[in-house]
């Protein structure tokens, strides 16, 4: 593994930086339109789906260069795409799984963000244990009828496709009886409910229910009872997929940490004086270079062909729980006026999910990254399967089974 960048990749980061210097927009996306018309600009640059086969509109790059474009657009803090499961669940899923007239029917449109994706995991029984999903489709001659509901739906308001998991075989052992199949989310029987979150935001995510809605069995990704492993490769992309990004913005928010330690006072003394604080800072900054590695490790495995894999969680438990402690800090340090204090616009102006949302209280930023120690599987979960598949222990191995 050599994690030098060369004179070409240093180059290529340089161009980046300049676009993005004077194409980024300056303000919060508000409309579907403008985020649809930002993912276009971002594609025609050639910024997006870098390493997907140029036979579907992508340019076979490395990579490295994706990673690099990534962590530069959190540098400048643009906007992330809308179409983020597209590009980042989707489309990879597809490479790996899909069939070539799949790949024609989906990839280029995913690129050109003519159809912006969500993904249907998630049930009101089936968090943690996804494979307790109960969703179902039954085949009917050529087609699947799927009836249920699906909960906690990214981007479901503005999606106008899905990746949906449901039950094929009801008799099955549960991880052997899922499918994994592609549907419309524009047609009838669908029905989108928003959600509101404690955050303020109203519409970042949904309950959807499912009537007698017909799918295609064209639709279906690899073969029928297969769903459980598609689904791994997919979640393996959403854990480990982008984390240049994230170390990006985490850098961001150390510089923004380091300045309020500098002008926050605590009886006379600033903060950034007292020893403990100090103490606190060098450990976050020496978690996000601890990160950055981890990241590369999973870029130099994707480099050379491999996906993801298990060890992605390694990174998603990282990366979320630094968050969470490096915004505690930031409320340790600013205390009570940490409830009521503006936190600029645009400490969070890159989200993982791309929605490029700007938002300008402390309070909010305390909050949201609790958020990402939940999705793509909890920090409980990314703990198991470290132990279960990265580290080879013995499933269910507990804690008091370890004391004895
Ligand atoms: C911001 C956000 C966006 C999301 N976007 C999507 C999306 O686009 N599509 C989608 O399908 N889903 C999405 N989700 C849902 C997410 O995947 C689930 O919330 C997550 O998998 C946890 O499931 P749950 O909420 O049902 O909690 P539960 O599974 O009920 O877990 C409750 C608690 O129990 C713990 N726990 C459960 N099982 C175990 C175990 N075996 N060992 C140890 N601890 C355990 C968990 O860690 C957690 O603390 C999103 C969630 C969030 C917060």
């Amino acid at each position: 593994m050599d994690l030098r960048y060369t004179d070409e990749d240093k180059a290529f980061r340089a161009a980046v930086r300049d676009w993005l210097a004077e194409h980024a927009p300056r303000e919060p996306l508000g409309t579907v339109a403008e985020k649809k018309a930002w993912h276009r600009k971002l594609y025609e640059a050639g910024y997006l789906g870098m390493g997907w086969p140029k036979a579907y509109g992508g340019r076979e790059a490395r990579p490295i260069e994706q990673a690099i474009v990534i962590e530069e657009m959190a540098r400048a803090k643009a906007p992330g795409s809308i179409n983020w499961a597209g590009l980042g669940l989707v489309g990879p899923t597809l490479i790996h799984h899909g069939t070539d007239e799949q790949r024609e029917r989906y990839l280029r449109n995913i690129l050109l963000g003519d159809e912006v994706w969500c993904q249907l995991y998630s049930e009101p029984n089936a968090g943690s244990d996804l494979a307790a999903l109960q969703c179902r489709a039954e085949i009917d001659g050529d087609e699947f009828i799927v009836n249920g509901q699906k909960i906690w739906t990214s981007t479901a308001p503005e999606a106008d496709m899905g990746i949906l998991l449901v039950r094929t075989d009801r008799e099955a052992p549960k991880h052997q009886g899922i499918s994994y199949l592609i549907i419309d989310m524009r047609q009838p029987g669908i029905e989108v409910r928003p959600l509101r979150q404690i955050t303020g935001i109203k519409d970042e995510f949904a309950e959807v229910f499912f009537s007698n809605v017909r799918v295609p069995a064209d639709n279906l990704i690899g073969e029928l009872n297969t769903g459980w492993r598609i689904a791994q490769t997919t979640l393996s992309y959403e854990r480990g997929g982008d984390t240049m990004g994230i170390v990006a913005r985490l850098e961001q928010s150390f510089e923004r940490l380091l300045e309020i330690a500098g002008t926050t006072r605590r009886d006379g003394k600033r903060q950034i004086d007292d020893p403990l604080v100090r103490r606190k800072l060098g450990r976050i900054r020496a978690e996000i270079e601890v990160l950055r590695y981890s990241s590369l490790r999973i870029l130099s495995a994707v480099e050379k062909g491999r996906h993801p894999g298990p060890e992605s969680s390694i990174s998603k438990l990282h990366y979320s729980e630094l968050d969470k402690r490096l915004y505690g800090l930031m409320h340790e340090i600013l205390g009570p006026f940490g409830q009521v204090g503006n936190g600029g616009s645009d400490d969070y102006a890159y989200t993982t999910h791309g929605g490029g949302d700007a938002h300008d209280n402390w309070a909010y930023l305390l909050m949201q990254p609790y958020a990402e120690t939940i999705y793509a599987g909890s920090s409980e979960i990314q703990k198991n399967i470290i132990g279960e598949r990265v580290l080879g222990l013995p499933k269910g191995l507990r804690a008091d089974r370890l004391a004895r």
